[in-house]
């Protein structure tokens, strides 16, 4: 319990964990290529499914 809020983010593609100091903003996929992988899949559901 209480494991929901965890400070360290992680990519929504590879779920590794990402550090938040190198920018100002939250980063939420490791690199830009998973970050366009992971649009694309909404996409892709939005579209198909
Ligand atoms: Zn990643």
């Amino acid at each position: 319990m209480g494991e929901r809020q965890t400070r360290t983010r992680r990519c929504k593609q590879c779920h590794r964990p990402l550090g938040e100091r190198r920018w100002g903003r939250p980063k939420r996929f490791c690199t830009r290529w998973h970050r366009v992988r992971y649009w694309l899949e909404e996409l892709a559901e939005l579209v198909f499914g």
